[in-house]
């Protein structure tokens, strides 16, 4: 047997049954590339699920990690840390707003905190996005729109409204003098990649504005770079015009792969939250502050918002084919449909091949790799593409 197969059996018997059979057991990896515990080689293309902004093993990461676990580890928030109030500072900086940061450990946790914060408003009617994800705990879960997600779980809490994504209209004709909030993500990513009109965020903050209602952005996925912009909401794509929300959300990118999540609430909505409505015990610690504070430095110095953007146009122009009805994204958030329902075929194939990718849906397949990947691994990946879809049995 091997190791992995041993370490796969392992799992079964142990480990809750979540996530079904997971596809490799990893030992390693070093920038956008890991190894299987059998030693096999694979280009990450999905880094974490947009996480590994930086990759793996980044030197300045372990760097930074290491440093301050060796200096100051944990402190309860009966305290704070240097880390913590500069990583709040630096992302008002990165949005040049007045807010206020609360910090956490993942990217449910953020919306929970955001989703208490519109309660605050004295208003309880949320409006969230058909195909929209938020997360798993019972009121990220409540503005998740997927029913195999939510069913199991009902009563989840309540007053809220899905509206389909992209339509203007139908947020209009949702959205009243008693909604607390609008809720969305500026590309939603777990539905495959779904990029609204390029007037829909302005849209969104014009009707929100008239109905006193927060506008609330959940750019967990979106955010830290990965669409080429420190936020997806800063991309001329998504907004021509500058459109400022109250409430954005962030996590997956932020700590490069150590567990942290971000609730920024700016100008006003920064005061809804007042002491002792709020709390997380690991929310703010030194370790993951000084790991996302490693990122955004690393992100600027070797420019990878503008890596991310052109090596964004290069893949999606080299994953065209005739048997790839459509290709979507910004910067480094890619989605593509295949002519026919062969996702779970593409992303097996891809593996056999070398190459981790994802397929949210029968017919979708996502990419979010490192924003560290060479052109070099990007252009390896675009020369199997063409084989990888013969293997899934793909045709125009
Ligand atoms: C992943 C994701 C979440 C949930 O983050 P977790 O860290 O898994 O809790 C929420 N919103 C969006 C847009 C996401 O992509």
């Amino acid at each position: 047997m091997t190791t992995q197969n041993e370490l796969t059996v392992r799992y079964g018997a142990a480990v809750m049954n979540t996530f079904g059979t997971p596809r490799l057991v990893l030992a390693k990896g070093e920038g956008a590339t890991v190894w299987d515990a059998d030693g096999n080689e694979y280009l990450d293309l999905l880094g974490g699920i947009a996480v590994n902004l930086l990759g793996h093993a980044h030197p300045a990461l372990i760097e930074a990690v290491t440093q301050q676990l060796g200096t100051l580890g944990h402190v309860s928030n009966f305290f704070t840390s240097g880390p913590q109030v500069e990583l709040a500072e630096r992302l008002l900086a990165l949005l040049g707003q007045d807010g206020r940061v609360f910090l956490s450990n993942s990217g449910t946790e953020a919306n929970e905190a955001a989703f208490k914060i519109t309660r605050r408003t004295g208003r309880t009617h949320v409006v969230a996005t058909e195909g929209g994800f938020h997360g798993r705990t019972m009121g990220a879960l409540a503005l998740t729109s997927k029913a195999a997600y939510r069913d199991p779980f009902a009563p989840l809490p309540g007053d809220v409204t899905f509206v389909p994504y992209g339509d203007a209209a139908a947020l209009e004709a949702a959205v009243t003098d008693q909604t607390a909030a609008v809720v969305l993500e500026p590309i939603q990513g777990e539905a495959g990649v779904n990029v609204p009109p390029s007037d829909y965020l302005a849209r969104v903050r014009e009707i929100t504005s008239r109905h006193g209602a927060l506008m609330w952005l959940d750019e967990i996925q979106t955010g830290v770079g990965r669409t080429g912009r420190w936020f997806a909401h800063q991309h001329p794509g998504l907004a021509p015009e500058p459109v400022t929300p109250d409430l954005i959300t962030l996590a997956k990118g932020l700590g490069g792969g150590l567990p942290i999540g971000a609730t920024i609430a700016l100008g006003a909505a920064g005061d809804l939250l007042q002491p002792g409505q709020h709390g997380t015990t690991f929310g703010g610690n030194p370790v993951a502050t000084a790991a996302a504070l490693a990122v955004l430095r690393v992100a600027e110095e070797e420019s990878l918002l503008a890596r991310a953007e052109a090596l964004g146009e290069r893949l999606r122009a080299g994953l065209a084919d005739p048997r790839v009805s459509e290709v979507r994204g910004l910067g480094l958030l890619i989605g593509l449909d295949l002519a026919q329902e062969r996702s779970a075929e593409v992303a097996a194939a891809a593996l056999g091949a070398g190459f981790i990718i994802n397929n949210p849906t029968p017919h979708r397949i996502r990419l979010a790799p490192p924003l560290v990947l060479t052109d070099a691994q990007a252009d390896r990946f675009l020369a199997a593409w063409p084989g990888i879809l013969d293997q899934a049995g793909l045709e125009a």
